[in-house]
């Protein structure tokens, strides 16, 4: 497969250069130049397949040119080494528990196969060292210092905005004797990606090291998540064969959006064949997207805080793709998304009434995407929002709202003081002299 830049102003890239590359040279995001066609036939069988099997289809479809099928194989093995369950939480709503991985949050995916797709990368050549640089507002950082922990030959830098994470987020980046490092900025989560992305276009850094990007800008954080919208599909599918009928309503899928990696793989995955009618965009107060969608403008804006923090992207990256597959499929926005905005009140709302109702706990992120997708839903329709984080990450608002004092999911690390780390006010030249040294 080959991966153009959205700018069009640098060549196109075979995989390996679109991973390590991150930011094509030109400064623009990575795509694919085709987007294959699953065989309708494929959809015939789907109910019956598990999720490692749907993964090695749909991943080896867009990439088994690039790397040998046994290593794929491999790679989505131990990528979806954990069960995503669809969870119907009320008739024609259910809940797509990305959560069970092991930082409890969907971005354990992307950062697992991304890593291991690097590790292949390096190991063919070990006298280049590999920089993995990776800005977060929160669960990606973890994910990523999960993923990478204990990849040999990649170092990595995890920037995080100073006062943006929990003490305990923050701990979960300092994996003991891990080669992965965390960087407090005195700025906001946008200053960090800002300082992620100047590095990428620093050719003399660039001649030294081989550096990329674990945020959902690397191309390889987007493809394992194309997976699980084919493998909740198939599990609606499954479910409707139960009752001895084939699945006829139009599926509309929920997404709590803040740099919008999922939205992108969705709307992908939806080019590959994926039956789905649309997706419901679910922002939080920072509703740029939202906003694009009501509008046909995309303004960015300064983030502000919310109670579902890793939506809280005020320019979200992942928007040039999303334009860009729009432009060159020549489609426009309204046949294949919708968009609805929560204010903290309302996210609030929804956890205490989906709590009251079915006596589960949802945290902040997800109920924004259920909130948008009751408001969405028409008769008929068959609904799925994503679950994008375990509610026990976000102990102090499910207390709050809910009454329920939830066990904070490590509580021994989350006590303990992380280990000491540099931080950086908002300047390139200090990022580099922490990377180079
Ligand atoms: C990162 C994150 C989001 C936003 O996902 P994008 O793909 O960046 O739009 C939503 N919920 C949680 C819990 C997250 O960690």
């Amino acid at each position: 497969m080959k991966f153009y830049s959205v700018n069009r102003q640098s060549p196109s890239a075979d995989l390996r250069e679109a991973v390590m590359n991150g930011l094509a040279p030109d400064g623009g995001l990575y795509m694919p130049e085709q987007i294959p066609r699953i065989p309708k036939a494929f959809f015939n069988n789907i109910s019956s397949m598990s999720l490692r099997d749907i993964a090695f289809v749909v991943i080896d479809m867009m990439i088994g040119r690039d790397i040998p099928s046994a290593v794929i194989r491999r790679i989505v093995d131990d990528t979806f080494s954990f069960d995503i369950p669809l969870v119907e939480m009320e008739p024609g709503i259910s809940s797509l528990e990305l959560f069970h991985g092991p930082t409890h949050a969907f971005k354990d995916i992307g950062a697992r196969f991304l890593a291991r797709v690097i590790s292949y990368y390096s190991s063919q050549t070990p006298s280049r060292k590999v920089k993995v640089l990776v800005a977060t507002s929160g669960d990606s950082g973890a994910a990523v210092a999960a993923g990478f922990h204990g990849v040999p030959g990649v170092e990595t830098y995890i920037l995080y905005p100073s006062g943006g994470l929990s003490r305990s987020q923050v701990a979960r980046l300092c994996l003991p004797g891990s080669s992965v490092k965390p960087i407090e900025v005195l700025g906001t989560f946008d200053d960090c990606q800002r300082l992620v992305k100047q590095a990428f276009v620093d050719q003399s850094l660039r001649r030294d090291f081989g550096i990329t990007s674990a945020n959902s800008i690397n191309i390889c954080r987007l493809l394992p998540q194309m997976v699980y919208f084919f493998h909740a599909y198939a599990i609606l599918c499954e479910r409707e064969e139960l009752t001895g009928k084939h699945l006829n309503s139009p599926v509309v899928i929920s997404i709590p959006s803040g740099n919008l990696g999922n939205l992108t793989a969705g709307l992908l995955a939806r080019r590959m064949g994926l039956p789905v009618d649309r997706f419901v965009v679910a922002n939080n107060s920072n509703d740029v997207t939202v906003r694009f969608l009501s509008t046909g403008e995309f303004e960015p804006r300064r983030a502000v805080r919310t109670v579902a923090t890793a939506m809280d992207v005020g320019n979200p990256s992942n928007i040039s793709r999303i334009l860009d597959l729009l432009d060159r499929e020549q489609e426009s926005p309204e046949t294949c998304m919708s968009g609805y905005t929560l204010t903290d009140d309302e996210i609030e709302g929804v956890m205490k009434e989906v709590y009251s109702t079915s006596g589960v706990i949802i945290d902040p992120h997800s109920a924004a995407a259920c909130g948008a997708l009751r408001a969405d839903l028409r008769d008929g329709e068959k609904g799925i929002f994503l679950s994008t984080a375990h509610p026990s990450k976000f102990p102090r608002v499910v207390e709050r709202v809910t009454g329920v004092r939830h066990p904070a999911e490590n509580t021994l690390l989350s006590s303990h003081r992380s280990a000491p780390h540099p931080r950086i006010s908002v300047s390139y030249d200090a990022l580099r002299r922490l990377i180079t040294t």
